[in-house]
């Protein structure tokens, strides 16, 4: 080849790794542990890329480094293009820096905390919002030094109720998280410019790992903000739901997804019955009161209790409970009641929880009874029903006394003229997305549901932190104003095993060339084998000149368990040299994801061949 012809087909800045097996830590299996769950985590584990340590926590070996190698350095070359710089914050946190943000409670039991000899606490970072507002906080004064956006890439720690399927769900895992700040939203140099810039960012890493992806509308749950959207890996194996419309493109997870108009009653049907009482005593659910009272779960009404905490100096008009009533098939969403509350009683900062059991009791509902009847006897009472529980028709209800349910509830009969007062009453969607609803975005569309794996996750936090922290800067009236922030997460880790999850066969994984540990795997047929050494070492050295990562199976090991290792450990190019091959100045060539059994390739077209393959599979 000639030296311009190299130059050309070159896939990096400096050359490819050159590793012999038998130097390194390999340990295949030939079947995974019992406990492990799921294509990835028996691959990882069988394939000799990672080892379990503890519930949750794994070594990564040779293999499991240098995919994560090649995850984080794609991650950072995109984060560097798109403006942001990396640093590094401390993983042991001093649980002071909690003070402000009370994370320390609200994050619950996923907090890990550790006392030192002196026995102050501190936690172990499960994300980083406190310490990199407090560093800015101490290296930011002016409107003029923003925006900024830094990241990192890091051990995080979180002590989940479920760690499961190896690196998806972990306790210790590595994220990259970017946090920005801002002293506007719109316009230049605003959250909005950084957050689309994040998601294009964020579009251009999964697409360069050689994923299919979707990226979603999300709810930013605990960590707070006002808009999110999840990147999920497409995987029938996730453990995500995203609903889809395929007409307008709009995707969004269950807890987020809109639904398009839908029919609703007018609350003036006519009573299918005289109301009747019905024991039912120790059902712990609605199937079971269902089945008991030989209703279908669609044709119950489920009322759900809420409080609203209208927030201190904020105007409520009393309203202190929310009472969210949905078909008995349905689920109601907690983040749908939030935003159908805020717009009835216009307190736009109004705080809405599950109830406290205990709390809803002494006010007056029977937990697990209650109807919507209630709008008239508990003082303070909203009642949002959603459209398909507001028609006429066979309706059971709770009936607001332990143990018992009603028949034949018809709304005007039991909730009366309160229905007619829009202070109180509203049809809303209060209840979670199913496929078939129809779509939000397009007319006649309907939603389809498919599942995913979160990957990344990107948040508008707004001054969620800087007010809890006094993170203010001067703006241009050398007024003091709160800091506006984002935060967006990688699962580096998770990432990993999301692409095993997604690239795999019954023999192994498929590396997907810009993940793979190495791109080509040589395997000699004789190890010991003078001539096959040195033109193994050859071709090597020439791959390795392009930039092409190389492992050489030099193992004392028959063929077949070489063949059935380089199935598993899913090497995306397999050059096999054996004596028929080399006696025509050939080595055999063949893909891992090809079913066939490979060609021979003159052994002066093998680098270009490899070239041209790793260009195939996206390696750039
Ligand atoms: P999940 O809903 O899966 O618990 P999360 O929404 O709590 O995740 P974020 O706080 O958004 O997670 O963290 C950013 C990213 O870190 C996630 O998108 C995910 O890829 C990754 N991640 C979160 N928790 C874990 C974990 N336990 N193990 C591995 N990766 C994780
Ligand atoms: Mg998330």
């Amino acid at each position: 080849m000639t030296q311009n012809a190299a130059e050309s087909t070159r896939f990096n800045a400096r050359p490819g790794d050159i590793t012999r097996w038998s130097q390194t830590v390999i340990p295949t299996l030939r079947e995974a542990p019992a406990e492990a769950e799921g294509p990835s985590h028996v691959l990882l584990l069988r394939a000799g890329y990672i080892r379990k340590l503890g519930a949750g926590i794994y070594d990564y070996l040779p293999l499991g480094a240098r995919v994560l190698r090649k995850v984080s350095e794609i991650v950072r070359e995109e984060m560097n293009a798109a403006g942001a710089s990396e640093l590094l914050l401390p993983v042991l946190l001093p649980i002071e820096l909690y003070a402000g943000t009370k994370r320390d409670v609200d994050y619950g039991d996923l907090l890990f905390k550790i006392s030192d000899r002196k026995d102050a606490t501190y936690a172990l970072g499960p994300t980083h919002e406190e310490p990199i507002t407090e560093l800015v906080r101490g290296s930011i004064t002016s409107y003029k030094q923003l925006p900024v956006n830094l990241y990192q890439i890091q051990t995080k720690f979180r002590d989940e109720a479920r760690p499961r399927a190896g690196l998806l769900r972990g306790r210790e895992f590595i994220m990259k998280d970017a946090y920005s700040f801002h002293s506007q939203i719109e316009g230049s140099g605003g959250l909005n410019e950084t957050y689309d810039a994040m998601y294009r960012a964020y579009s251009n890493i999964f697409t360069r790992c050689g994923l299919s992806f979707t990226p979603v509308e999300a709810e930013s749950g605990p960590i707070g903000g006002s808009a999110s959207h999840e990147f999920m890996v497409n995987c029938e194996s996730g453990e995500d739901t995203i609903l889809r419309c395929a007409a307008s493109g709009y995707a969004a997870n269950v807890e987020k997804c809109e639904i398009g108009a839908r029919a609703a009653g007018t609350l003036t049907e006519a009573p299918s019955g005289e109301l009747a009482e019905v024991h039912t005593p120790n059902l712990p659910g609605i199937v079971e009161v269902g089945k008991f009272m030989k209703v279908k779960p669609d044709r119950m009404l489920k009322s759900i209790v809420f409080q609203i905490d209208a927030g201190p100096g904020v105007k409520s008009d009393g309203a202190k409970w929310v009472v969210a009533v949905v078909r008995g098939d349905h689920d109601v969403n907690e983040g749908k009641v939030k935003t159908a509350v805020r717009a009835m009683t216009g307190n736009a900062k109004a705080a809405i929880a599950l109830a406290d059991e205990k709390a809803a009791r002494a006010a007056g509902f029977a937990i697990g009874y209650v109807s919507p009847r209630t709008v008239n006897t508990v003082p303070g009472t909203l009642l949002l029903i959603d459209a398909d529980a507001s028609g006429g028709g066979f309706w059971a209800s709770g009936s607001d006394k332990p143990d018992h349910h009603v028949k034949h509830f018809n709304w005007r009969r039991e909730v009366g003229a309160k229905l007619d007062d829009a202070g109180y009453v509203n049809i809303a969607d209060v209840r979670n997305a199913i496929v078939g609803d129809p779509s939000p975005r397009a007319e006649g569309a309907k939603l389809e549901a498919a599942r995913g794996i979160e990957v990344g996750h990107i948040f508008k936090l707004g001054t969620k932190y800087s007010e809890a922290m006094d993170l203010n800067i001067l703006d241009e009236n050398q007024q003091r104003r709160p800091v506006i922030m984002g935060c967006y997460g990688i699962g580096v880790s998770r990432t990993l095993a999301a692409t095993v999850e997604q690239n795999h066969d019954a023999n192994g994984i498929k590396w997907p060339l810009p993940l793979a540990p190495y791109h080509v795997l040589i395997t000699l047929m004789k190890f010991d084998d003078e001539q096959t050494r040195t033109t193994a070492s050859d071709i090597a050295r020439q791959l390795a000149a392009i930039g092409l990562d190389v492992l050489i199976d030099d193992r004392d090991e028959r063929p077949g368990v070489k063949f059935k290792d380089a199935d598993l450990i899913g090497v995306p190019i397999r050059l096999t040299l054996g004596d028929k091959a080399l006696a025509a100045q050939s080595v055999e060539f063949k893909l891992r994801n090809d079913d066939g059994k490979g060609d021979l390739c003159p052994l002066g077209e093998v680098v270009s061949r490899c070239a041209a393959a790793a260009r195939a599979g996206g390696l750039t």
